[in-house]
């Protein structure tokens, strides 16, 4: 299974994996003044972090490769070269990790490990130029003719990958198809995904102006349609899936009332079927509609999406929040959770128009406490959704455990309300909940209140600094802890998730793994 980290990354007794305890949240230990927040400073200040002093220049795959020293690195993402020598102790991840960038064409590392930041903002004042192309025989007459003429405005970056399009697709009649008719008033899009949706939906719609996008998030795979529309319609649009069949379909008001010839121009990757991770993230404008506090620093935000988008996020995937910081887009990935464990089924976010997140503020971060100060009705950037988790891998299964670390709880939230609605060959799910103390649990009356009520739940809270009068379960996860946890009856089918801070997952992984399980009975949700 695909959702175990690759233990490639971070290396094995790498910075990554020292952080003390209290410090987990950072990868590693960041030297005093190497905040993030130090970081936009250091590149607004105007100290050339090149040392080209601002000249652009064009770098051969050969020079590339000189540029591999910590005083001295250079590395390529997207046929972009960038001088990260400065940017090298204010890396989360540790200057070990970002080493391993050095000298080479690092945009595969960088997309195994954080395709979703925004390193084009983050890196702006250390951009070096772009890599030369190596150009075909037949191109290069024109290549030499054309080149120079573009680099100083580095306005169009090579494409030196492939197109994601060439990710392997499955057999062509599982492909989606699309079909659309009209109506005086109305255009109607029908997706036949030719699956089983699951009841969150998949759908994600966004009508920006005359644009149309429609994405459809079917496990792994994502089926896109984007047109140019052919004529004006409302911003509103209408989204109804017909779940056992697979079928979506779309209901746009036409402004004036006339006949389409054709639905739209065909925009850039138009009808295309391709792994989730292949696909570009999309971002939409969201308003903050109201924070409720959940615990003492953790609060759950209701972002309302524009009137032309609808966000159906699959169960365990998470959105990224964008927003700038001093001048730099800082991106953040959050579980999408529901407005309560179990809401009544009727709640406005089942309608995709809507999202809830759950924040933990951190006082010294730089995204959260900036979005802990916004005001109702401040917009927020949107980006995804996005996540691993597929539903096949709860196909047969009985005994689903969850071990879930301070807001690692977040992917689980919507994963037990799933498991108790729509799966009843599931006998049994524990969860397992780790917190510093009793106020760190989040939504503690409601998972107590689902104890009492659903005989199938169970949760066991962990604390590793509880008040001398907490009875519970002290320490950090350890095997004693799981042994007894993890049971494994006869002819049961176990599925075991984890989610929480880079160390605790480290260590549960490794634990669960030790009691036999195999990376098909584990899960990880990671961001
Ligand atoms: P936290 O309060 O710092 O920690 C929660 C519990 O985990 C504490 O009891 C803590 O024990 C324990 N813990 C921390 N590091 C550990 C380690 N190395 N080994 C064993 N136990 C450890 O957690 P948080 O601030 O809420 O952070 C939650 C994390 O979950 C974040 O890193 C977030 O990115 C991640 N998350 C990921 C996803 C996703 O991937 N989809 C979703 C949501 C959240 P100590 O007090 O001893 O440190």
């Amino acid at each position: 299974m695909l959702n175990v980290p690759s233990q490639a990354f971070p290396a094995a007794g790498s910075q990554q994996r020292v952080a003390p305890a209290g410090q987990s949240r950072n990868k590693v230990v960041l030297k005093p003044g190497h905040s993030l927040l130090d970081w936009i400073r250091l590149t607004k200040s105007g100290q050339d972090l090149t040392g080209l002093r601002g000249r652009l220049i064009e770098v051969t795959e050969d020079e590339l490769k000189k540029h591999n020293t910590k005083k001295d690195c250079w590395t390529c993402i997207r046929g972009m070269v960038y001088n990260l020598s400065a940017y090298m102790d204010f890396h989360p991840g540790g200057e070990e990790e970002l080493m391993r960038a050095a000298g080479i064409d690092s945009t595969d590392l960088f997309d195994e490990v954080h395709r979703w930041v925004n390193y084009e903002s983050m890196l702006k004042e250390c951009l070096v130029g772009r890599m030369a192309v190596k150009p075909s025989p037949a191109l290069q007459a024109h290549t030499e003719k054309t080149e120079s003429t573009h680099l100083n405005g580095l306005s169009a970056p090579p494409s030196l990958r492939p197109e994601p399009l060439s990710a392997p697709l499955p057999a062509k009649d599982h492909r989606p198809r699309y079909d659309w008719f009209q109506t005086d008033g109305t255009v109607n899009i029908v997706v036949y995904t030719k699956r089983k949706i699951p009841s969150a939906g998949c759908a994600v719609v966004d009508l920006q102006d005359d644009n149309l996008r429609v994405e459809m998030l079917l496990g792994r795979m994502s089926y896109l349609l984007y047109w140019r529309l052919s004529s004006r319609v409302q911003d509103h649009v209408d989204v109804q899936t017909a779940h056992s069949v697979g079928k979506v379909q779309l209901c746009l008001r036409k402004s004036v009332k006339e006949k389409w010839t054709q639905l739209g121009q065909s925009l850039e990757h138009h009808d295309t079927f391709i792994q989730c991770k292949d696909r570009g993230l999309f971002y939409r404008e969201c308003v903050l509609l109201s924070k409720t506090d959940v615990t003492h620093n953790t609060q759950l935000l209701r972002l309302q999406l524009p009137p032309g988008s609808r966000m159906q996020v699959p169960v365990g995937r998470h959105v990224y929040l964008k927003t700038s910081v001093q001048g730099t887009d800082v991106v953040k990935p959050y579980t999408a959770v529901d407005q309560m464990l179990i809401p009544p089924s009727q709640s406005s976010a089942e309608v995709g128009s809507d999202i809830h997140l759950m924040i933990k503020v951190y006082p010294d971060g730089v995204l959260t406490p900036h979005i802990a100060n916004l005001p109702i009705g401040a917009s927020l950037s949107v980006g995804g959704p996005e996540g691993s988790l597929t539903l096949r891998v709860l196909r047969d299964v009985t005994h689903l455990y969850m071990l879930a670390a301070g807001t690692g709880f977040t992917p689980m939230a919507r994963l037990i309300r799933l498991a108790l609605q729509e799966f009843t060959v599931i006998r049994k799910m524990k969860l397992m909940f780790f917190n510093r103390q009793e106020r760190d649990i989040l939504w503690q009356s409601q998972l107590d209140e689902l104890c009492t009520k659903e005989e199938r739940f169970e949760v066991q809270h962990v604390l590793s600094e509880p008040a001398d009068s907490w009875t519970g379960r002290r320490g950090r996860i350890d095997a004693c802890m799981l042994q007894n946890f993890l049971e494994r009856p006869e002819n049961s089918k176990c599925l075991v998730c984890v989610c929480g801070p880079a160390g605790f997952t480290e260590s549960a992984v490794q634990l669960v793994r030790q009691l036999d399980f195999s990376e098909e009975e584990l899960h990880v949700f990671q961001a």
